[in-house]
């Protein structure tokens, strides 16, 4: 049992003093369980911890409570609200048995006046609290930001995973048609097979941004003009259903580049699935190729609203979305990771009258 006289709170009282509180001290026995004091009660004393453990806890929402701290022998609770006469702030709850020393407000605030000694102890053992606390804070609220990024990626990974998967149930069903051809029957089988490796790219893909290391990005020389065709086809069943028209103003440049189809793919499917959620009520996705010396520019253009003002400043950072209920915000600046790790650019324009224009260039190998 740790007696008064050696609290840290205490050691600078005179002993005649020490005497007086001793005097005043009410000793209190709680069995385990036992409930000190609840948030709202009035701040009629400190208590002194003699014996046994308390949790002090508050409450986040109406039925649930969180435990702030623990406190054992030789520590005190419920300055707080003897120092500034308000109600209880939080719930002191007896975890094993209890012994304490129970020191009336009154009492206290006599011996505050009276020793300078115990008014400096005070204000250091708060100071100590409140830092220790502040601590403790700092770590929730990284770890609540480190929860909501996760979340955030959660969703942003089922978000990329509908894409493929529809392919997938889209092409099944015509595997399955009774009037499918062999042909056709091929042609899904064929679409089936490449969203699987899709998705199994993505995959591995997030496993890599997951451990924090950079994917390693494989660029080979790679003819653009097919690689655009096959990506326009596998998206081309999908978008058609949504009475929506892909069509390309002049011919993809048949024109070797230093590319990694596999993440590229990500920014023509990103890009026209953004168009596409831009015009629920259909509407036209163009594709224009401009060929210079240096690169390729590749522009997607719309005839939806075109970018809200809202998050035009901030599109190509991660998590911003406006005006989708289940956007993630992170399909754009993944796109630019993926162009700037093809040493390309990606930017956007607007033109009046005109839907959103995404364009990105690529360099072309000297
Ligand atoms: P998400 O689509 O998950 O919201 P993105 O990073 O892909 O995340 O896009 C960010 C925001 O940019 C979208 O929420 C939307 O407001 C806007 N946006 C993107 N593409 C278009 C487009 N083609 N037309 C209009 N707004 C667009």
């Amino acid at each position: 049992m740790v007696a008064i006289e050696t609290s840290k709170l205490f050691h600078n009282l005179a002993p005649e003093e020490l005497r007086g509180l001793v005097g005043m001290v009410e000793t209190r026995h709680y069995p385990a369980e036992a409930t000190v004091f609840r948030a709202g009660d009035p701040g009629d004393g400190l208590y002194l911890i003699g014996e046994g453990t308390v949790q002090i806890a508050a409450a986040v929402t109406a039925e649930q409570m969180k435990v702030l701290t623990r406190l054992g022998p030789g520590d005190f609770f419920g300055e707080m609200a003897v120092l500034d006469h308000e109600p209880r702030s939080a719930t002191v709850r007896a975890e094993t048995e209890v012994t304490a020393f129970f020191v009336p407000r009154a009492a206290f605030w006599q011996m505050m006046e009276r020793s300078p000694g115990l008014a400096t102890s005070m204000v250091r053992e708060f100071s100590l609290r409140m830092r220790d606390f502040n601590r403790h804070y700092l770590q929730e609220v990284l770890q609540a930001e480190r929860l909501s990024v996760v979340g955030c990626f959660a969703r942003s990974i089922v978000h990329d995973f509908k894409n493929p998967l529809a392919i997938i149930s889209f092409a099944s069903e015509m595997a399955a048609a009774q009037a499918s051809t062999p042909d056709e029957r091929q042609i899904a089988h064929g679409r089936i097979h490449r969203q699987v490796n899709r998705l199994s790219n993505m995959i591995n893909e997030l496993l890599e941004f997951t451990r924090g290391s950079q994917t390693a990005n494989v660029l080979a020389l790679t003819d653009y003009g097919t690689f655009v065709q096959q990506t326009l086809e596998e998206i081309r069943p999908e978008i058609a259903e949504k009475s929506i028209g892909l069509s390309c103003e002049n011919p993809p440049p048949a024109v070797a580049l230093l590319l990694d189809p596999h993440r590229l793919i990500h920014v023509f499917l990103n890009l026209i699935h953004n168009a596409v959620d831009a015009m629920p009520n259909g509407g036209k996705i163009t594709l224009r190729f401009l060929v210079g010396d240096r690169e390729i520019a590749t522009e997607i253009e719309d005839t939806g609203p075109g970018i809200a003002p809202e998050v035009a400043a901030r599109l190509f950072e991660p998590f911003a979305t406006h005006g989708k209920t289940h956007g993630t915000g992170l399909g754009l600046s993944i796109c630019k990771r993926i162009i700037e790790d093809h040493r390309g650019r990606l930017h956007t324009r607007t033109e009046p009258g005109r839907g959103a224009i995404f364009s990105f260039a690529l360099p072309r190998p000297s």
